[in-house]
């Protein structure tokens, strides 16, 4: 597999890196029974790649459009979105400003530092202010002013967020070299979940909770795809509209825990299948594939789709042991 760049802010450009992501076939005898391809969506452009991306396209584009020269958003200081922020900033010509949760540290995590060396300037505001993030004089309050850029969510959870999503999932369709039983999906909110919902329909869509979420994805996943539907009918998938199906067992003690168990099924994949995967969606993704595979919870021979939803760089936060 080849090294490609993003190299122009556009839609059909984006179309079509997303049209040429590889399928890959897992070979590993850590899922008994059931045949599991990935979607390396890791692969779409070194920096900024996964469901990051997706969630980035339409916000770039609309920005572009309107003149916007500063993009500023925020997240905590190992943020798959402000990394992908940042490099397509420094790609597309956006300054970019980012404010970070907390104390800034003596030293930075390794993705501040890329971010930084990507030409992202910080601000680091307390967690008591950072809850205020969606409010709407937040900025103010951090002392930026509105009036210097666009303001992204966090992780780039708005309409237009969610519309690349829902393009990802079009994408799926069209591209799957197999028929697939399933799609499986790591969740941190519930938004790539909604999204990819709200456009595939040859097959169901699964999600992994990769945190103790109490029904904040099932509801983020809902209110994701009401927001497409108010905006655009025409692509919608109407078969059991807005509900998902979730699996909440295999968060390994909450979001970012690593336990042993799942650093060894970790490693395991990866010497076997060779494919990276972030320990904090991803590794636990594959897992939860594992161990209901392991259960016999699918019937012989089903076939899962699994998406890989980047975050490659989160790997230096943690002592992979191999
Ligand atoms: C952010 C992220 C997710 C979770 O996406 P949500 O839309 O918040 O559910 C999954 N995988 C990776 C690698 C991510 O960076």
């Amino acid at each position: 597999m080849t090294v490609s760049y993003l190299t122009t802010l556009g839609l059909n450009a984006f179309a079509e890196a997303a049209r040429a992501i590889p399928y890959q076939k897992v070979r590993s005898n850590l899922f008994p029974g059931v045949e599991v391809w990935i979607r390396r969506d890791d692969l779409l452009d070194p920096l900024i790649s996964g469901n990051k991306a997706y969630k980035l396209i339409f916000n770039l584009i609309k920005a572009r459009e309107l003149g916007v020269e500063t993009l500023i958003t925020c997240g905590g200081a190992w943020s798959n979105h402000l990394h992908a922020t940042a490099a397509a900033g420094a790609r597309f010509g956006f300054r970019t400003i980012g404010i970070v949760r907390g104390e800034r540290p003596p030293v930075l995590s390794a993705m501040l530092q890329d971010a930084e060396r990507l030409g992202m300037k910080f601000i680091f505001v307390s967690r008591e202010l950072y809850r205020q993030r969606s409010q709407s004089d937040f900025l103010n309050r951090v002392g930026v002013g509105s009036a210097i850029g666009a303001y992204l969510p966090e992780g780039g959870a708005n309409l237009a967020g969610v519309r690349g999503v829902h393009l990802l999932g079009e994408i799926i369709e069209g591209t799957v070299p197999i028929n697939f039983d399933q799609l499986w999906v790591a969740c941190g909110t519930g938004l790539t979940l909604g999204g990819l919902n709200s456009s595939i329909s040859s097959f169901p869509v699964h999600g992994v909770e990769v945190l103790k979420a109490g029904g904040s994805v099932r509801r983020a996943a809902w209110h994701w795809f009401a927001a497409l539907s108010q905006y655009n009918t025409s692509g919608l998938k109407k078969k059991n509209a807005g509900e998902v199906e979730l699996t909440d067992e295999f968060h390994c003690g909450g979001y970012g825990k690593y336990p042993v168990r799942l650093q060894e099924f970790h490693r395991a994949f990866e010497m076997q299948a060779g494919i990276p995967l972030d320990p904090i969606y991803t590794a636990k993704l594959l897992y939860a594939i594992s161990r209901k595979a392991n259960e016999g919870h699918f019937s012989c021979g089903t076939k899962i789709l699994a998406l890989h939803s980047g975050g490659l760089q989160g790997r230096r936060g943690f002592q992979l042991g191999c």
